[in-house]
């Protein structure tokens, strides 16, 4: 259906001859030789850690089935996903026997209904609790509503904020290029639970495109489950010049069992419900975001300093790095800066440094006639959500589900409500022409969700 990477077990040393090749005859699969699991590229020496592919396909199809199919208007027969298939055309078709609208679609022919939203007040009053906050059985009380219905109508409103958000991203996201940026962050609960998270924005406005958990309901192996308490993750701007930070981030990596092993410290898992090791959680994310950059002509990505996330994202690149048309960058936030970097070597991959107005960065795919030039404009965007997230999310929250509503409805809120300068993330994106309250959001979500097909 859509091209998606399904065996990550290959090298991933940008300039070896078998970079992004599966089964080449150099390599020792699941070699041992430097304590773990690993594949061995005789060609290069390196040993990309075993990747357990059917477990990143589970949970892709979890993820993908949240993040990406939970439509609520369009065909169910064709229109599977949101940006992987097209959105189609349909007519009216007289009403079921409960006097629901059934339609048909141009596209495959086939007839289906689309739902009234129903009982639009109990939504609304549930999307006040979360705006104002309120742990969940004090939204419980406050809406009147039982337990059932209250997690019904959140539900509801998730869907509704997604289904509007995707729509309207599907429309712009036809461009012939795009850049992205991401960083991992982790979440903490209430009694030591927590996630780690990955978050993605469209480069140039800071508008939030995806944010995954490592939360799963997927069985995992024993490799696989995140169960750590220790935390290596290097605190920012410890160093006292950026080419330190740059050197100290690489020495840290080189201490781990191996490249793609991120300690984020302790994390429990909520209920009924594993944690993936963060890296793996890497390879799902930049899975997904192939919705965001298929159609593109060329597109470009910025990612924080941290190697499970490069493994990742070079192998969601891998077609278009061989044809030259993305390119993949690390960059560094770096406050001050008093030297500055001209193509700098530093790290196990000699990977090359250069400064810009607000850190450094390097390109980790070939040099190619860079147009536009490297313009990360702003560092700060993940940071902004981030903090925003952590002040809004229900610390109480103990179910996938819950969990997952709740961090939907705060990516569309904050990306159509929170300003920065005046101006809301979707503005930024020519999504919105202005920032909306969250009532004013809703009712905006629940017009646009009305397919009413032309009459012809
Ligand atoms: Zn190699
Ligand atoms: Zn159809």
């Amino acid at each position: 259906m859509f091209n998606i990477r399904e065996d990550f077990n290959c090298c991933k040393t940008v300039s070896c001859r078998n970079f992004g090749i599966n089964k080449s005859d150099d390599y020792i699969y699941k070699s041992k030789r430097l304590g773990y699991l690993a594949v061995e590229c005789k060609a290069c020496g390196s040993h990309p850690p075993w990747v357990n592919n059917q477990i990143i396909e589970n949970i892709l199809k979890e993820k993908l089935a949240f993040h990406f199919s939970r439509k609520i208007s369009h065909c169910t027969h064709c229109y599977q996903y949101f940006f992987f298939n097209e959105k189609n055309e349909a007519q009216l078709h007289g009403f079921t026997a409960a006097g629901t609208q059934r339609l048909k679609c141009k596209n495959c022919q086939r007839v289906y209904s689309v739902g009234k939203h129903k009982n639009i007040d109990a939504i609304k009053q549930v999307l006040q609790t979360v705006i104002d906050k309120l742990d969940t059985s004090a939204a419980i009380k406050k809406t009147g509503l039982s337990a059932r219905l209250y997690y019904f109508y959140l539900d509801k409103l998730s869907l509704l904020l997604t289904n509007f958000s995707r729509l309207k991203e599907q429309e712009i996201l036809q461009r012939d290029y795009i850049a992205l940026q991401t960083e991992g962050k982790v979440l903490h609960l209430d009694h030591k639970r927590g996630f780690y998270t990955l978050f993605t924005a469209e480069a140039d406005s800071g508008y939030i495109l995806l944010q995954t958990s490592n939360v799963t309901q997927q069985k995992l192996t024993k490799q696989d489950t995140y169960h750590s308490t220790e935390n290596t993750v290097i605190k920012d701007g410890c160093s006292s010049n950026v080419e330190n930070e740059i050197n100290q981030r690489y020495q840290q990596t080189m201490q781990r069992k191996h490249f793609e092993k991120l300690l984020v410290g302790e994390l429990k898992p909520i209920n009924r419900c594993n944690l993936i090791n963060p890296a793996r959680l890497s390879y799902v994310h930049f899975s997904m975001l192939r919705a965001f950059i298929y159609k593109t002509e060329r597109y470009r990505h910025y990612i924080e300093l941290e190697s499970s996330i490069r493994a990742a994202a070079l192998m969601s690149a891998y077609p278009e790095i061989k044809t030259e048309k993305a390119e993949i960058y690390y960059y560094l936030p770096f406050a001050d800066s008093k030297e500055t970097l001209i193509n700098k070597k530093a790290g196990w991959w000699g990977d090359r440094w250069s400064s810009f107005e607000s850190g450094a960065y390097s390109a980790i795919t070939k040099k190619l006639q860079s147009n536009p030039p490297f313009d990360l404009r702003d560092t700060e965007y993940l940071n902004r959500y981030f903090t925003y997230l952590e002040g809004s999310l229900n610390k109480g929250l103990n179910s996938m589900n819950t969990l997952a509503n709740f961090s939907e409805i705060h990516r569309v809120l904050f990306n159509f409500c929170e300003t920065n300068k005046g101006k809301s993330p979707a503005m930024q994106f020519a999504l919105a022409e202005k920032p909306y309250t969250a009532q004013e959001l809703l009712e905006e979500a629940i017009r646009f969700n009305q397919y009413v097909p032309k009459k012809d």
